[in-house]
């Protein structure tokens, strides 16, 4: 036991981690932290220790690891836009008075930064499928502050075209639910009053990547991609649905549009990182 111990010593100290945002090497000193060990009892699983700091620090070097903005009020009570004036309270934004979203409240953990949009962008794009547990944990952190467990009653992650799953592998945004029944338990000691809907929305139009598309181009190009599967009961069900980044709010409000026509009751959205 104690050879091992040495030998895993001996092995970061020679074989430094590569921070997955600037490249950079750094020494990881924080494996033994309870956030990064799955069988953690509920005690040592406590809310406050879920910070970006922590539970990203051994993959980030520490420059890059204090690069994160979390959403703090005053933000748009309706698409969670963080306001530039850091006074006043919570209030709908201009844009959702003049084009009001079809979901109720949407939430993220992040704004953009360099660091989170990398950590996120390995994890898509990379196959860094390290990343999904704290990010996972990160997300689930937030749900728990904007609403309460029994508050939907379904967790629907935003789906992928079937030619996008096949030539990914995987759905980020399922990877990022698939544990939150577990997490309810562990982390606030009672059942979630969820069960995640993952076959609940398909992709059923291919489109082009929404990035570099402006707000009207967006809308255009994801109209119609979401259709409700009609072997799921979803009538009167109440949605949290969940994507890795929210920019002008027109994938979740696509999604809510066929939540809605299949007879949903409400439709929250809450994702990694939201837009400044
Ligand atoms: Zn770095
Ligand atoms: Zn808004």
């Amino acid at each position: 036991m104690l050879f091992i111990r040495l030998a895993e010593i001996f092995k970061k100290a020679v074989f430094p981690s590569k921070c997955i945002v600037c490249g950079s090497f750094f020494h990881v000193f924080s494996e033994n932290d309870p956030v990064h060990q799955k069988n953690y009892s509920d005690k040592k699983y406590e809310i406050e220790n879920i910070t970006f700091e922590r539970v990203m620090s051994p993959f980030l070097c520490s420059s890059c690891l204090v690069d994160y903005l979390p959403v703090e009020s005053p933000f748009c009570s309706s698409c969670g836009i963080v306001f530039k004036s850091r006074e006043g309270t919570d209030h709908i934004c201009q844009k959702c008075i003049e084009h009001p979203k079809r979901f109720g409240k949407a939430r993220s953990v992040f704004l953009y930064s360099k660091s989170v949009m990398e950590v996120i962008h390995s994890f898509k794009y990379k196959g860094k499928l390290q990343l999904a547990d704290p990010l996972e944990l990160l997300l689930f952190s937030v749900l728990i502050r904007y609403w309460g467990l029994n508050d939907f009653d379904l967790v629907v992650p935003v789906p992928l075209h079937p030619k996008r799953f096949r030539s990914r592998g995987f759905n980020q945004a399922y990877i990022l639910v698939k544990n939150f029944k577990k997490l309810a338990e562990l982390i606030t000691a009672a059942p979630a009053g969820f069960d995640i809907g993952r076959d609940i929305l398909q992709r059923t139009k291919w489109t082009q990547p929404q990035t570099g598309l402006g707000r009207e181009e967006r809308i255009k190009n994801i109209k119609g991609a979401f259709t409700v599967n009609k072997h799921c009961k979803v009538k009167k069900t109440r949605i949290l649905l969940i994507d890795d980044v929210y920019t002008t709010g027109a994938t979740a409000d696509e999604c809510a549009k066929a939540l809605f026509e299949a007879g949903v009751q409400s439709v929250d959205v809450l994702t990694i990182a939201g837009a400044i």
